[in-house]
């Protein structure tokens, strides 16, 4: 028989990160030992980063990824291209 595992991660909500509840959400899969839903699965969110990592814009001089609130590069000043925010 199976109980129902529940994901063991912890989460805050929005503009609260002094409080922390276990997720409510079932758990799907098992990594080293602790179970989560399919949101918190570690290795899904290493690629849901490695996805936003793709999306955001590059210095077209230097290269680097720049995070999306930048304007500007840090190194070397260029104008970026804002993508688009929701
Ligand atoms: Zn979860
Ligand atoms: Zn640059």
């Amino acid at each position: 028989m199976t109980t129902q595992q529940r994901c063991e991660e912890r989460v805050s909500r929005q503009g609260d990160y002094w409080h922390t509840y276990q997720c409510s959400r079932e758990a799907v899969v098992e990594r080293n030992g602790k179970w989560y839903c399919k949101v918190h699965d570690p290795q899904y969110r290493v690629q849901k980063q490695k996805e936003r990592d793709a999306k955001k814009p590059q210095c077209p001089k230097c290269h680097i990824k720049s995070q999306r609130w930048w304007a500007y590069c840090p190194y070397c000043g260029t104008k970026l291209q804002k993508g688009k925010i929701k």
